[in-house]
């Protein structure tokens, strides 16, 4: 039987746009769009999709760092929504995260020891003799010594920062982790050193992630299943083998074809995106990828293609799913 330890249903965040002083405008950026997905105990979801797309914003909206306009979230079988007080603060207990940019996320006033151990503070675990000793006892555990708790953040290179910023989203003992772009801002020869990293800890504490990361090469070494987003909306879900060796929706075949190398033996065919996303505030109507798309046709631009399966366990948002063209599977690659 599955166990979901995170589940969103029909999220959506929708900004207000000001149309000036006197405006009535009703007008909206849907960021996020009904979003609906979940993830089982110590795996990994990628979300994937171009920047603007509604990832991070879909991210924050898990750990409740932003109120959804509707929807909810799920942990343990239990809505945010009807949570307060001290079961939500054990809730959010479960849940951290690890951003993008570990130097802004890390204060520069304060100590390494001391960021690691603010969480701990704020949730009373301990005294301080026993924070201290699991200050050190973290950041061996990520690869630091324990004599670095008493530098800053300055005093360290943008790896072992991430580092840091690891050992904190770690502190709780939380359950579930958002990595958001966790070494897009990292040198390449670093970033394999934090993602294993990260799969350690994984393994070694039974974590659940939601990777977010628009670097398909980090998605497909971390994630279980990944999901497409496109516009606030999923288009594209399933197991990540699935995925990468057969994508059913266009848009899924165009990001991994930009990226990925050519096949041995047999040529496959590459799809090039034309254009930047439309304008969220207002999205083409019915499919929202029909300006895109190769292979567009009247349905397209008159009825929404519903997220359905297309085969077991893989859903594609496409009126023609089943005659988009199969990606190369993972074992034809070059290398
Ligand atoms: Fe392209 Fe039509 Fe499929 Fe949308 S529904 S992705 S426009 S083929």
């Amino acid at each position: 039987m599955s166990t979901a330890l995170i589940e969103a249903r029909d999220l959506k965040k929708h900004y207000p746009l000001s149309g000036g002083l006197f405006s009535r405008s009703a007008r909206q950026v849907r960021a996020v769009d009904g979003v609906s997905f979940s993830i089982e105990a110590g795996s990994t979801l990628a979300l994937v999709g171009e920047s603007g797309c509604g990832k991070s914003t879909t991210g924050r909206l898990l750990l409740r760092l932003i109120e959804p306009t509707s929807g909810e979230v799920l942990i343990d079988g239990h809505s945010l929504n009807e949570m307060a007080g001290r079961q939500l603060r054990r809730a959010r207990r479960q849940m951290q995260i690890v951003f993008q940019d570990p130097f802004s996320s890390l204060n520069p006033r304060h100590s390494v020891g001391e960021i690691i151990a603010w969480p701990m503070r704020l949730h009373g675990l301990g005294n301080e003799t026993a924070i201290r000793a699991r200050v050190r006892e973290l950041l061996k555990l990520v690869g630091l010594q324990p004599g670095h708790a008493d530098r800053h953040p300055h005093q360290f290179s943008g790896g072992q920062r991430q580092r840091v910023g690891i050992a904190r989203a770690i502190a709780l003992e939380s359950r579930f982790i958002v990595l958001d772009e966790p070494t897009s801002s990292l040198d390449v020869s670093v970033q394999a050193q934090i993602l294993n990293l990260l799969q350690e800890l994984k393994n070694q504490f039974g974590l659940t992630y939601l990777l977010i990361s628009h670097n398909l090469g980090v998605v497909e070494y971390m994630a279980n299943d990944i999901a497409v987003m496109y516009l606030g909306q999923i288009v594209e879900y399933g197991s990540a083998e699935t995925i990468m060796s057969g994508p059913r929706h266009p848009y899924t075949h165009a990001l991994l074809s930009a990226v990925l190398g050519p096949v041995t033996g047999e040529r496959r065919k590459r799809l090039i995106l034309h254009g930047d996303p439309p304008n969220p505030a207002s999205p083409p109507p019915a499919c929202r990828f029909h300006t895109r798309c190769p292979y567009v046709q009247d349905i397209c631009r008159e009825t929404p293609p519903p997220l359905e399966a297309a085969d077991p366990g893989h859903l594609a948002a496409c009126h023609f799913a089943d005659q988009i063209p199969q990606y190369v599977s993972r074992g034809e690659r070059n290398p």
